[in-house]
């Protein structure tokens, strides 16, 4: 993990937030090259829901909902973590059942100091805030800690204006905020943090099949980014582990540096939320079926996903240190699809026209993919920096280009370097990135 976070570091792509007033707890800021990354793994999981299916719509709802979503969800109630103090000399809080892993036998100490610790307190993980200049009775509002109640709010306007049936679904991607006290590892646990979630309503009869469904199809997508199926496993939760909305769930997990954790959760949500919030607002929140003649309470699976752990276990399963003639090298093997770079652009020398057909070049790709022009610093050094932030090209415009319109096409992984016609570069880029 330390590779990984001092490589966001030193390329810009991660690192901690507010840095200049000395960091704040389990907050980070994406850079340039992070940003690119973050969206690439966005557009890839709205290309995989809604793209390339028929049955799923978008969806932005607000992060500021109103106050009762959270009673009905169970959230204000139930969405809370055991914490314990230490007693002794530090007086840092845990999560009880954090410390439990880590000394499953007898009475729980203090993994700082060794000190007691007090009884476990219920902590709620919500962020509190108010509407309106003054902190009075109704004004008190909670920023959402899952995007999707979002969607259950909306299920009924969107089943009117999509003209959906079950089964279809309603995918959402937005920050979502939890007061976490635990040390967050990264970017694995953070304060905020962005959901890809899609909550899939079906009729009741066949929950269970799209649960095992949509268990396939998420583990499949992490593949499809170039993450390796062996650092991947589906975990089913105990009884005792259940959240409280949900019949069954399983996660997806990934085999990170600090252990297999958790990538996404796959719940079945039975008809838990769509009952609570037709309870609490008194609307009808259920699928009248005008064929069958049936009206019901559609099941719900949901598969929940993070952004910033999916980037974590791309950034981890593709971190590489290889030798190039006796030099070390270290390298992101991303895959083109989620590269933040997919080709770069280098002009041999900063003279005899190589920057002009370099930047030639380098307009005609980047009207197609990311692509980036450097010309600063002896060449070897430019594919360093490119292999740090994984980018799987690079053209490289020499003498010859200008007598013959060819330039070399050097591959990250195999590190082959290739003579290619420039008709041909725009065609041999999107192939490989496509
Ligand atoms: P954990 O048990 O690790 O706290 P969770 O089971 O509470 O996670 P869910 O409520 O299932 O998480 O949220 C769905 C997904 O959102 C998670 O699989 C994870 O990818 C992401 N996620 C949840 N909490 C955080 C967080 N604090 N920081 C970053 N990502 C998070």
């Amino acid at each position: 993990m330390d590779e990984v976070v001092a490589l966001c570091k030193r390329r810009g792509l991660i690192f901690p937030a507010s840095e200049i007033y000395g960091g704040i707890a389990n907050t980070y800021d994406y850079g340039h090259y992070g940003v690119l990354l973050k969206n690439n793994v966005i557009n890839a999981w709205w290309r995989a829901m809604i793209q390339e299916r028929d049955d799923v719509v978008a969806l932005d709802s607000a992060i500021i909902q109103h106050p009762r979503t959270w009673e009905a969800s169970g959230h204000l109630a139930g969405f809370t973590d055991p914490l314990v103090q230490c007693l002794g000399k530090c007086k840092q809080r845990f999560r009880e059942d954090h410390l439990r892993e880590a000394q499953p036998e007898g009475e729980l100490v203090c993994p700082v100091c060794g000190g007691e610790l007090s009884e476990p307190r219920a902590f709620n993980l919500m962020f509190e805030t108010t509407i309106g200049p003054v902190k009075e009775a109704g004004s008190t509002v909670y920023l959402r800690p899952e995007t999707a109640q979002g969607i259950f709010l909306d299920f009924k306007t969107t089943l009117q204006y999509a003209r959906r049936k079950p089964p279809f679904g309603i995918a959402q991607v937005g920050k979502s905020f939890r007061n976490e006290i635990t040390p967050g590892n990264f970017i694995f646990r953070t304060l905020e943090f962005e959901q890809m979630e899609m909550e899939f309503f079906v009729p009741p009869a066949e929950a269970e099949k799209w649960h095992e469904y949509w268990m396939q199809a998420r583990m499949d997508w992490y593949v499809s980014l170039g993450i390796d199926p062996e650092r991947l496993k589906l975990r089913a939760h105990g009884p005792d582990e259940l959240s409280h909305y949900s019949s069954a769930t399983s996660d997806i997990e990934y085999l990170y540096p600090i252990g297999w954790s958790e990538l996404e959760g796959i719940a079945n949500r039975g008809d838990f939320d769509l009952k609570q919030h037709a309870e609490y607002s008194g609307e009808k929140l259920e699928y009248f079926d005008p064929e069958t003649r049936e009206r019901y309470i559609p099941h719900v699976i949901e598969p929940a996903a993070g952004v910033g752990r999916t980037m974590l276990a791309l950034l981890c399963d593709a971190y590489d240190e290889d030798e190039i003639g006796g030099e070390k090298r270290t390298v992101l093997r991303l895959s083109p699809k989620v590269a933040p770079v997919k080709v770069a652009v280098l002009p041999l020398l900063r003279k005899d026209g190589h920057p002009e057909k370099a930047t030639e070049i380098y307009h005609e790709l980047r009207r197609q993919v990311s692509a980036e022009y450097d010309s600063g610093g002896h060449i070897g050094k430019r594919y360093r920096r490119q292999d740090e932030i994984g980018t799987p090209l690079a053209v490289t415009v020499d003498h010859q280009t200008l007598e013959d319109d060819t330039v070399t096409l050097r591959e990250r992984d195999t590190l082959t370097q290739e003579r290619v016609p420039v008709s041909e570069l725009v065609d041999r880029v999107t192939d490989v990135t496509r």
